[in-house]
């Protein structure tokens, strides 16, 4: 099968969050099971150079219809880590991708309407024909749409399949999305059954759009799906999801166990198994070397990811003082795109500075993720939503048990050692509260850093256990094939 990829990421030369990671590592299996796939992304100027291969104008001569006219672009080639790359660089004043940053520009929704448009065109006059075109997330909502009401004749017979990694950003415009992509017809792209968003008349939604029109819809997780549909973690698509609902599932994301695995690891000091956890023990001491913690006989819980509302920071500042108070060492790992967020931890950052049992690390800093993971005992995921969460997964593969609260992707990857109702004791993974309350997070800390001092033995059980689960792209590759073949022939 002839699969392409729209998308804004693409890990790790353009990752701003899990995003990139499911755009890479699903091709990557999808690749492995003898398919062909080729990722179309934007021009960033500020994407990381140094992992692209190769990279070379493919096709210089891109006019894009743009308003009345058309915008010049080039489009590049190049490979990242093996998978084939093209990246769509348009030459106007509007600079879309030379910004310094993926997202967060005032016209954030223009920028991606464009990315889309021009995918779309160079899809065609490249003479490009997937079997199925696989986009994501807001940003290539509008592929689907204007592949159906402008471009079918001239394409043939695409499928789209579209996965849907946060609800929350769903790309609003209005008219001038209309008039600038050609779509045009106003009275008719505002259609409550079209793209009019589902509570304000006057705008447009390119997510709405999205689920329309496309072949098929994913979300990262089946708990997720479900709470889309029927609570108001899908910030006002519920309805529009319901009326779809053939078409809707929740397939759970993998992570690339060629790049998250202890057991290779390019990252980390010292590679290991779950057979041997000797060089477990080795990467803390080298994670307290590096940030200048105490070497104490005490487990370390780290937290690593965006510091955002959706992350629960109130959660993650509590964790801190709660382990500090338990005997317990702490190492965060975050950004804040948010002012307030930024300077509250910046101030932290401060205040904790001399303290040799925590350090807080703010920026994102791949590498030093890697032997975070591999060094700490336990990991916090106190999220408020949680489409699917990619770092419970992969803590669970390096041995790190996860302490997550029960939304989303983490209720289908964490199982209570002490509470789970539907897996056996040996199938446990980690611990679950739910409550958004200091007490629900403390008592879980509590629980796992008891059994840490107490019984350790059953402490390196359970991390064993975390580590015997398969959460690679292996099944959900497997899955994805499922439904483009699905929509191939069926729908
Ligand atoms: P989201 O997509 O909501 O940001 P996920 O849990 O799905 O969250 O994915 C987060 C990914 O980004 C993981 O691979 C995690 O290791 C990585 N990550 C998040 N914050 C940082 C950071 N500050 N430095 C390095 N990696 C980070």
């Amino acid at each position: 099968m002839y699969i392409v990829q729209i998308a804004s990421e693409c890990a790790p030369v353009i990752k701003a969050g899990g995003l990139g990671d499911v755009v890479y590592g699903l091709s990557r299996e999808l690749e492995t099971r003898g398919n062909t796939v080729e990722i179309i992304l934007p021009k960033y100027d500020c994407m990381r150079y140094d992992h692209i291969w190769g990279l070379h104008d493919a096709y210089r001569e891109l006019w894009v219809p743009w308003y009345g006219g058309a915008i010049h672009c080039s489009v590049y080639c190049g490979w990242v880590h093996g998978r084939l790359c093209f990246f769509i660089e348009p030459h106007s004043p509007d600079n879309y991708f030379n910004r310094g940053c993926y997202y967060g520009c005032d016209d954030d929704n223009m920028r991606f309407a464009f990315f889309s448009k021009a995918a779309l065109e160079f899809l065609q006059k490249s003479n490009k024909r997937p079997d199925v075109i696989h986009c994501h997330d807001w940003q290539t909502g509008l592929v689907p749409v204007m592949l159906f009401e402008n471009y079918k004749y001239d394409m043939g017979l695409q499928r789209v399949c579209y996965t849907i990694h946060n609800f929350k950003h769903q790309g609003i415009g209005g008219p001038q999305t209309l008039w600038a992509t050609g779509l045009n017809r106003e009275a008719y792209f505002f259609d409550y059954s079209r793209l009019r968003d589902n509570f304000n008349p006057f705008a447009l939604n390119y997510m709405k759009g999205g689920i329309v029109y496309s072949n098929y819809v994913t979300t990262v997780s089946p708990h997720h799906a479900w709470e889309a549909q029927h609570t108001d973690i899908g910030y006002g698509l519920g309805h529009t999801l319901h009326l779809h609902q053939d078409k809707f599932r929740g397939v759970l994301n993998g992570i690339d166990y060629d790049i998250w695995n202890p057991e290779v690891d390019r990252y980390i000091p010292h590679t290991f198994t779950k057979d041997d956890l000797e060089g477990k023990a080795k990467n803390k001491k080298a994670l307290r070397d590096r940030l200048l913690l105490q070497d104490v006989d005490k487990p370390i819980i780290c937290f690593i990811g965006r510091l955002d509302e959706q992350k629960g920071v109130h959660l993650v500042h509590h964790a801190i003082y709660h382990a500090l108070k338990k005997n317990a060492q702490f190492v965060l790992l975050g950004s804040a795109t948010e002012a307030g967020i930024n300077a509250h931890f910046q101030h932290e950052k401060a205040f904790l500075n001399d303290n040799p049992d925590v350090h807080l690390e703010l920026g994102f800093n791949e590498e030093l993720s890697h032997l975070i993971y591999a060094g700490a005992d336990m990991i916090v995921v106190p999220s408020n939503y949680e489409p699917c969460g990619l770092t419970q997964m992969i803590g669970l593969k390096y041995g790190t048990v996860p302490i997550v609260r029960g939304v989303g992707g983490l209720v289908n990857t964490v199982f209570d050692r002490d509470y789970d109702q539907d897996h056996l004791p040996e199938q446990r993974n980690g611990y679950v509260f739910y409550d958004t309350d200091y007490g629900a997070i403390e008592s879980a800390m509590d629980r796992a850093i008891a059994l840490w001092y107490n019984e350790p033995e059953e402490f390196q059980k359970l991390v064993v256990q975390g580590m015997n689960y398969d959460y690679s792209w292996n099944y959900p590759g497997k899955e994805y094939l499922e439904i483009y073949d699905m929509i191939r022939y069926y729908k």
